[in-house]
C-alpha cells in the first residue's frame, strides 16, 4: 500500500497524524474515517499556490459533494477557498459552518424551487445555471422577490472524459448543460445577458471524475475561449470568466498515474494564458473544482477484522465490520483500493484475500486479491484513499450505522462527526396509528 501524507510505520504499527491507529480504535472504535488533516491543508496549499496567474484572477472551488463536513468547511475557509453544493442538504450545511456563503456557488441539472430560493435568501456567490428552463424560474423568482443573482451557465463542450482516456462520441447525450452544438445555446445565453436581475458571469464546464488524461483538460481550455470570443462577438456582449470544473486523478491503485497537481496547474495556467492572448479574448477570472484530488488520498478508513474463511473453490476471505454502508464504491463500479494490515506493518505480506464486509450482498467486497500480511481476529485493517466519496455516499443498509469521522494531525485527534447511534437509525421511524 502507498503512503500518503503523514502515513508512518512506527514499529510495525501505522501512525497517521502523529497517532498510532491502534489507539484511535480504542478511543473511537471501527469502522472510523480517519482523515489527515495535514494533507488536506497541504493540498489545498497545493492548488493555491500553482492555479495562479499574473493575467487573471482565480478562485478554487472545493467539491463538496466529495466529503462534507462542518470541520472541512473550516479548513476551506481557513485557507480562502470556495466551496460548490448541488442541493438545499449540502448549502444548509455550509451554512452551519459558519461558512462566507458568498463564496458558495450553487450546482445542479435540476435545482427545485425551494433550492432555487435558498441561494437568493443566503445570499450565496453564484448560480450555475443548467438549462434554459431554469433560467426562467430563477428569473422569475428573483423578479418577484426583486432580487438580483450572479449566474454563469453549464455547457455542454462535447469533451467526455471519465477514466482512462476521453472519448468525443458519447459527448452529445449527457444529461448535464447546454450543448454548444446546437442553435438554442445562442438564444440562452442571450436571455440571460438580457436579464435584469440575473449577472452572467461567464461560462462552465466540467468534463468528468478520476481523469487521468491531461490532454482533456488543455483540449477542454481551447474550447471554452473559443466558444466565448464567438459567443461575445456575436452578441456583442462582455463574458469575463471561465469555470473549468474538477475531476483531477488520484491514485488509488498501481492501475492508477495520478494526476501532478503542481506542475499541471502549471500547465493549465500557461494554457489559459497562451489560449486568450492568442484569441485575443481578456478572461478576468479562472476558476477550477477539485473534489477527490483535495481529499481522496487524504481519507482513510480502519476496520477491524472478524472471521476469515476459506471457500470450497479456495478463495480466501477476510472479513470486516463495516463493508459496502461505508464505502459502496467497489460494488457500485468496481473501484479498487490498496490496504494493510496496520498493527502488522512489519509481518510479511504471505496471504492473498478478498476482504469482504459484513452486509447481506455477495457484491459487498472492499478489495479482491488483496496481499495483506496474516490476520488475526482483531487485527486493524486499514483501506487507503477513502477520503473522497466515501463517507458522502455511505448508507444504512442492513441498519449499520454511520461510522465516526475524526481528524488528525500533529499528534491531535479531534472527533469531526459522530458515529451514529441505534437511536439515530430510528428516529424519523413512526409506528403505524392504524392497523
Ligand atoms: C463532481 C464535480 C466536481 C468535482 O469532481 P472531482 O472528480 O471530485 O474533482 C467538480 N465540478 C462539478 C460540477 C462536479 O459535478
Amino acid at each position: 500500500m502507498r503512503y500518503f501524507g503523514t502515513m508512518n510505520n512506527n514499529n510495525g504499527t501505522l501512525e497517521i497524524g502523529g497517532i498510532s491507529v491502534k489507539k484511535l480504535a480504542q478511543k473511537y472504535k471501527t469502522p472510523l474515517y480517519i482523515i489527515d488533516q495535514q494533507l488536506v491543508e497541504d493540498n489545498i496549499l497545493n492548488y493555491k499556490n500553482n492555479f495562479k496567474s499574473n493575467l487573471f484572477e482565480t478562485e478554487i472551488v472545493y467539491a463538496s459533494k466529495a466529503f462534507l463536513s462542518k470541520g472541512i468547511c473550516q479548513l476551506l475557509s481557513k485557507y480562502d477557498l470556495s466551496i460548490d453544493a448541488v442541493s438545499a442538504g449540502e448549502l444548509y450545511t455550509i451554512k452551519s459552518s459558519d461558512f462566507p456563503m458568498h463564496k458558495v456557488h450553487m450546482h445542479g441539472n435540476n435545482k427545485t424551487i425551494e433550492e432555487l430560493k435558498m441561494c437568493l435568501d443566503y445570499n450565496i456567490g453564484s448560480v450555475i445555471l443548467d438549462n434554459v428552463e431554469e433560467f426562467n424560474l430563477l428569473n422569475k423568482i428573483c423578479e418577484e422577490i426583486n432580487k438580483n443573482m450572479d449566474v454563469m451557465l453549464r455547457l455542454n463542450i462535447g469533451i467526455d472524459a471519465h477514466t482512462h482516456e476521453y472519448i468525443k462520441t458519447s459527448k452529445h447525450s449527457s444529461k448535464f448543460g447546454e450543448s454548444i452544438f446546437g442553435d438554442k445555446v445562442i438564444d440562452t445565453i442571450k436571455k440571460i445577458s438580457d436579464s435584469k436581475h440575473l449577472n452572467l458571469l461567464g461560462f462552465h464546464c466540467h468534463i468528468g471524475s478520476q481523469i487521468f488524461d491531461t490532454k482533456a483538460f488543455l483540449e477542454g481550455i481551447e474550447v471554452m475561449i473559443k466558444f466565448l470570443k464567438k459567443t461575445s462577438e456575436t452578441l456583442n456582449i462582455k463574458i469575463p470568466e471561465i469555470n473549468l470544473g474538477g475531476g483531477f486523478g488520484v491514485y488509488y491503485t498501481e492501475e492508477d498515474v495520478e494526476i501532478d497537481i503542481k506542475s499541471f496547474m502549471q500547465e493549465m495556467i500557461k494554457h489559459i494564458e497562451k489560449i486568450s492572448q492568442k484569441e485575443n479574448v481578456n478572461l478576468e477570472k479562472v476558476t477550477i473544482e477539485p473534489g477527490r484530488s483535495i481529499i481522496a488520498n487524504a481519507g482513510s478508513t480502519l476496520y477491524s477484522v472478524g472471521y476469515t474463511k476459506e471457500t470450497f473453490s479456495g478463495l480466501k476471505y477476510v472479513f470486516i465490520d463495516g463493508g459496502m454502508s461505508d464505502n459502496i464504491r467497489p460494488a457500485l463500479y468496481q473501484a479498487k483500493y490498496e490496504a494493510v494490515v496496520a498493527n502488522k506493518l512489519n509481518d510479511p505480506l504471505t496471504e492473498t484475500v478478498t476482504i469482504a464486509g459484513k452486509c447481506c450482498e455477495s457484491g459487498d467486497l472492499i478489495i479482491k486479491d488483496c496481499h495483506l500480511a496474516k490476520t488475526d481476529f482483531n487485527d486493524l485493517i486499514l483501506v487507503a484513499s477513502t477520503g473522497a466519496y466515501g463517507y458522502s455516499m455511505s448508507n444504512n443498509y442492513n441498519k449499520l450505522v454511520r461510522p465516526a469521522v475524526v481528524f488528525v494531525k500533529d499528534s491531535k485527534a479531534q472527533l469531526s462527526i459522530k458515529r451514529e447511534t441505534f437511536e439515530d437509525l430510528i428516529k424519523n421511524d413512526l409506528p403505524l396509528e392504524n392497523l
